[in-house]
Formats: structure tokens, C-alpha cells, sequence
């Protein structure tokens, strides 16, 4: 399979995914959305040739939130596509607070391309806060999950100075807005 075939088949499958799904902004915008802005940081960041690397941040999501099993990401795009998708993958059978903790706790153990999928993927969650908040977020909640985003994000760096640079600069911004203690 080439890459751009293997590339645009997980964009499908994400897609058929997550299509009835949307993202809690006050737009509700398709969930596709998000998927496509964490493969776009990522091929902005690191030129794109690993093209496992931007599959998994086209399927981050899939397990999690979807029905989609581990066994299936293996079947359609291999162990390293699949492995690095399960280690952005919290266990839901925790509770929140504790798959939280977890995401700060566990994110410098994470291999560079977990770490670099992560990155983006907060990215991608703070731009959504600032442009199409939750309706039902306060300031204090807007707040509470940039400063959360940045534990995580800090336990990553090391991997990719670009997406730490783009997280630095979107947190700014909250800074700003929420007038939050940087
Ligand atoms: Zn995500």
C-alpha cells in the first residue's frame, strides 16, 4: 500500500467513525474537524514523512471514543499504526480525575510519536476553548483544562520543538484571555 493510499483510507475510516459525533464547541462542529487539524499540525511540524505517524493522528480518537478495537486498527493499518493510537488511548474504565492524573502522570514514558500526537492534539483542543468554547464552560473550567493541557504538553517536550512552540503560543493566548497566572 502506498503511503498516500494508507494516509486517505484512515481519513475514511475516521470519518465513517466518527460520523455521527460532534465536538463540544458551541458550533458543534463535525468531529472530523479536529481529526484533520491534528494531522495538519503534525505534517506542518515534521515534514510528514512518517506517514504512520499522521494515520495515528487521524485515528487518535478512534478507540476511545468510538467503537472501533485495537485488534481492528492491526488489521487495517498495522502494529505500529495501532500501538501508537493505544498509547493516546486513556481507560475508560477509570474515572475521569484519575485518566486525568494519568495523562500527566504517563506522558514522558510515551514514545516520541505518542508524545508528538498529543502535542497536537492539545493544540487542537485549546484553539476549539479560544474560537467555539463549550456553552456550558465557565472561565474557571476554560482555565482548569489549559492548565491541565499544559502538564500534559510539558511531559512531552523533547520530541519536536515546532508543536511545543505552537502549544506555547496558543497557551498565550488563554493566558491572555483568562487572565490566568502563566
Ligand atoms: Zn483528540
Amino acid at each position: 500500500m502506498t503511503d498516500l493510499k494508507k494516509l486517505t483510507r484512515a481519513m475514511t475510516f475516521a470519518a465513517q467513525k466518527h460520523t455521527d459525533q460532534r465536538r463540544k464547541g458551541e458550533r458543534a462542529e463535525p468531529y472530523v474537524n479536529h481529526l484533520i487539524e491534528v494531522v495538519d499540525l503534525l505534517v506542518q511540524h515534521t515534514g510528514g514523512a512518517d506517514i504512520d505517524l499522521l494515520c495515528a493522528g487521524m485515528l487518535h480518537d478512534t478507540v476511545e471514543d468510538t467503537k472501533t478495537t485495537r485488534e481492528e486498527l492491526v488489521r487495517e493499518f498495522g502494529e505500529n499504526v495501532a500501538d501508537i493510537v493505544m498509547e493516546c488511548t486513556d481507560d475508560k474504565s477509570l474515572p475521569k480525575a484519575e485518566r486525568k492524573r494519568l495523562q500527566i502522570v504517563n506522558a514522558p514514558h510515551k514514545s516520541d510519536a505518542a508524545k508528538m500526537v498529543k502535542m497536537a492534539d492539545k493544540i487542537s483542543n485549546l484553539k476549539t476553548i479560544l474560537t467555539s468554547p463549550p456553552p456550558d464552560w465557565t472561565e474557571d473550567r476554560k482555565q482548569e483544562y489549559f492548565a491541565w493541557a499544559k502538564q500534559v504538553v510539558d511531559g512531552c517536550r523533547g520530541v519536536n520543538k515546532g508543536l511545543e512552540a505552537e502549544f506555547d503560543t496558543v497557551f498565550k493566548k488563554g493566558v491572555k484571555q483568562f487572565g490566568m497566572a502563566a
